[in-house]
């Protein structure tokens, strides 16, 4: 009897212990939103209840109070808050009063909304290649991309790291540029210059944009981004263009859009600001603990650390070579571990570009990059051992 109690209770202990690992391996997400918000809940149903409550839905104190502190955090002068990232770039471009067919230089690997939102104001984007390592514009062809026409620059801190910076800005100068950081991957992201000053992401630009999407590492509830500069007239405009093109009401002085940051998305905002160096430091744990299982795999390329920057880690992005990386990508799938390709198509092979940008240069790296990216699942909530058996089963790929 009492042995088999003991054998009986034993054997419940393992079922009961090897559900519970199948189930948290199970679980393994990109991004897992829902187990981030279960330790925050207290604080930001309050602050939706809140917004709620007063009917502060538009332009409430929660939005303002939210960019007040953003500029502090970010160590910035003035952040505008504005609808989503892809606004935010549109603001940014209108901003600088530029005219149709100025080109604006810009890197081919990116999300669609970088380049966007430069076709959509008839400036010409202008392709130039990325750094296979970092992903980021290769400032080696910045020279080849300038033209009389040339007007601004926006590089993009992709996978949340930053460009390398100091060239751009060295480079902007001495042409009379203006340059627009795409920060919608690297908020928190810390660059140095030679000098040894820093300067987080977003801030060393004259306008840097940044989105709130839900899964970015500052995300809301729903559409968000903002827009930030250290100076003051920009500041002036950027407000006036993402309201209307008015100052004082119904007195609209230049053409406009209507972009803002909802009340509710800001009060979030402000509970998840208030940890996103808690969020910063998981995501940096959790590239640590990637790296350690997958060094000793020779068939990926892990992510190249930038001697200039921080990381943040929006994507931890492998690069697999020899044309295997879709077979990974469905053995992983097959074995309940998703990853996704960012991106799968550089911009100049976009139907939507192909006629309007301009590409001084080859842009073979960025084809090539196209097929070797695989991003693995990221983000605060993940586990030591959901990480252990994605890297058990990236090694069991490549011994098959
Ligand atoms: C997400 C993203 C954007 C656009 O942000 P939305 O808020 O989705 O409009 C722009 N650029 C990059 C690099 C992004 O990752």
């Amino acid at each position: 009897m009492f042995k088999g109690g003991v054998v009986e209770g034993f054997t419940y202990f393992c079922r009961d212990f090897i559900s519970k690992v199948v189930a948290d391996i199970q679980k393994i997400h990109m991004v897992d939103l829902r187990g981030q918000y279960e330790k925050i809940k207290e604080e930001v149903l309050q602050g939706i209840q809140k917004v709620i409550e007063d009917t502060a839905f538009i332009q409430g104190p929660d939005v303002q109070a939210f960019a007040e502190e953003l500029a502090t955090w970010n160590e910035v002068r003035y952040v505008i808050p504005c609808a989503n990232g892809t606004d935010a770039l549109q603001i940014a471009l209108m901003a600088l009063d530029l005219q149709p067919g100025d080109e604006v230089i810009v890197p081919a690997f990116t999300y669609v909304a970088t380049a966007e939102v430069i076709g959509l104001l008839r400036l010409v984007p202008v392709l130039v290649p990325v750094d296979p390592d970092t992903f980021n514009l290769d400032v080696a062809y910045l020279e080849a991309a300038l033209s009389p026409k040339t007007k601004a620059i926006v590089p993009v801190h992709l996978f949340g790291q930053s460009a390398y910076m100091e060239p751009i800005l060295d480079f902007a100068k001495k042409h009379g540029l203006f340059v627009v950081e795409d920060n919608a991957q690297a908020i928190g992201a810390q660059y140095r210059f030679a000098d040894g000053r820093c300067f987080k992401t977003g801030a060393m630009g004259h306008i840097g944009c940044t989105s709130f999407f839900p899964s970015k590492n500052l995300g809301c509830y729903g559409d968000g981004g903002a827009l930030m500069t250290n100076d003051p007239q920009l500041a002036e405009k950027i407000k006036m263009i993402a309201n209307h093109g008015q100052q004082k009401k119904y007195y609209h002085e230049i053409l406009g859009v209507n972009s803002r940051l909802d009340t509710v998305q800001a009060a979030v905002l402000r509970v998840k600001l208030r940890h996103l160096d808690t969020y910063c430091a998981q995501r940096q744990a959790a590239a640590a603990r990637y790296d350690a299982y997958l060094s000793g795999c020779a068939d990926v390329q892990l992510p190249v650390r930038a001697p200039y920057s921080t990381h943040v880690f929006h994507q931890y992005t492998l690069k697999i070579s020899g044309g295997r990386r879709d077979a990974l990508k469905n053995f992983l799938q097959e074995r309940g571990i998703p990853t996704m390709v960012y991106y799968p198509v550089p911009l100049q092979n976009q139907n939507a570009f192909r006629e309007i940008c301009k590409t001084p240069t080859s842009l073979e790296v960025c084809n090539k990059l196209c097929q070797e990216v695989l991003s693995l699942p990221m983000h605060t909530e993940l586990s030591q051992e959901q990480q252990e058996f994605i890297s058990d089963n990236i090694f069991s790929f490549f011994k098959k």
